[in-house]
């Protein structure tokens, strides 16, 4: 899985996408179906705008505060029981894994979704310590045995059909081909239980991190996020320090936004909530609680005049709805966060001289930002991006 960023080779890269007319297919029916759940997930939702300015409140808080909740959550998730650990980039935060890992021997570790742990290649890091590293996320799962990287922040392997991910399964698996998709997922869940059973330790991200309890809050479908933080003794978990919402009690806004938005399901099927590690009379968890902080250039940008970028919430909407986006799929733009908010937060967090080409992967619809759950993308800001490269370009700074 090569996480080698391509930023600067976007324009190659969305010729070769154009040219394939059974991917822009695939793509645009995935789009299209995400597309109208999400329309009908939030049809009965009355105060839908009302609720929009409600989370882009708490986040522009949270921004506002920044560092002041980071502090709080660090307090609060110590007085849990967890050992919480700082990473000012993405070679300490794999450091600080891996040490995690191998001061306990850990050799087989089972792995939820997170981008954020793509953001700092961590599976590279960890398997070049001689560690087996099990993506449990059915998409995550189809993609790592292809050896690729996820191309939809929330749907990984969105760019692949039933026919692809089931000649993979018979290719490497030496499973009966089937293109059911119920037969497929039965397929993984059986290989990956085992996994399961036997992991050292499981790694997951957090969709959101509760200032005033230290608690991590996982969406999740499949019941893989469940598995992965419950079952193996050990469980560390990586997260960019903007997740932080004030308190928990604020969560519910965003409960009822972000699986609409993401999914279209007025809920996801899993909903976790872990405030430390397991205690004893608890029936389930890990026994010990890690969690890594990454701030890889945000406190940079919260400074900036782009600091609204962090309060996504990274829900995918925003790509379901890009006609660039729809076209190309997310591999054309070279990193780990595509679309519209993919192609702000790659500029910022890698920086202009890494990735100017990705401010013209916009056609100045405004799609987006009709779409965005937080307010986080604002009308203008495409055009604003294409005016600041000039000076990037010449000098590659991160603050732009
Ligand atoms: S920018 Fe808005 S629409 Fe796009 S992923 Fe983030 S929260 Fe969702």
């Amino acid at each position: 899985m090569s996480h080698e960023q391509t930023s600067l080779a976007f324009r190659e890269n969305t010729v070769r996408a154009l040219g394939d007319s059974a991917l822009r297919a695939a793509m645009k029916q995935a789009a299209d179906t995400f597309g109208t759940k999400r329309a009908d997930a939030f049809a009965p939702v009355a105060d839908l705008e009302a609720l929009r300015d409600r989370a882009s409140a708490i986040r522009e808080v949270v921004l506002a505060n920044l560092p002041m909740y980071v502090d709080r959550f660090v307090a609060a998730a110590t007085r849990a029981g967890a050992v919480v650990h700082r990473a000012s980039d993405a070679a300490t935060a794999r450091e600080i894994v891996r040490k995690i890992l191998a001061d306990r021997g850990a050799r087989r570790i089972v792995k939820g979704k997170s981008m954020v742990s793509e953001e700092v290649d961590l599976n590279s890091r960890l398997e070049a310590a001689g560690m087996e590293v099990v993506e449990t996320d059915l998409g995550e799962y189809i993609i790592q045995m292809e050896g690729e990287t996820p191309s939809h922040i929330i749907v990984p392997a969105i760019h692949k059909d039933r026919r692809q991910v089931g000649r993979l399964f018979a290719d490497r698996l030496g499973v009966p081909y089937s293109d059911d998709p119920q037969v497929l997922t039965k397929i993984a869940r059986k290989a990956l239980r085992e996994k399961f059973l036997s992991a050292d330790a499981g790694i997951s991200g957090a969709n959101f991190a509760a200032a005033d309890t230290g608690s991590l809050v996982l969406l999740t479908n499949e019941g893989n996020g469940r598995m992965v933080t419950t079952v193996p003794p050990l469980h560390v978990a990586i997260l960019s320090i903007e997740k932080m919402l004030p308190s928990l009690a604020d969560l519910p806004a965003f409960l009822r936004l972000l699986p609409r938005s993401a999914t279209g399901q007025t809920i996801t099927s899993y909903v976790s909530v872990i405030t430390g590690p397991r205690k004893a009379g608890d029936a389930t968890g890990a026994k010990e609680l890690h969690i890594v902080l990454l701030d890889n250039g945000r406190t940079e940008i919260l400074d900036g005049k782009s600091r609204d970028i962090l309060k996504c919430i990274r829900c995918g909407a925003c790509m379901n709805v890009c006609p660039v986006y729809r076209t190309v799929r997310g591999h054309a733009y070279g990193w780990t966060y595509p679309g519209p908010m993919g192609m702000i937060l790659t500029t910022l967090l890698t920086g202009m001289g890494k990735s100017h080409p990705l401010v013209d992967a916009s056609t100045l619809c405004g799609a987006c930002v009709g779409v965005c759950p937080v307010r986080t993308l604002r009308p203008g800001s495409s055009r604003t991006r294409r005016r600041r490269r000039r000076g990037p370009i010449i000098c590659p700074a991160r603050k732009y």
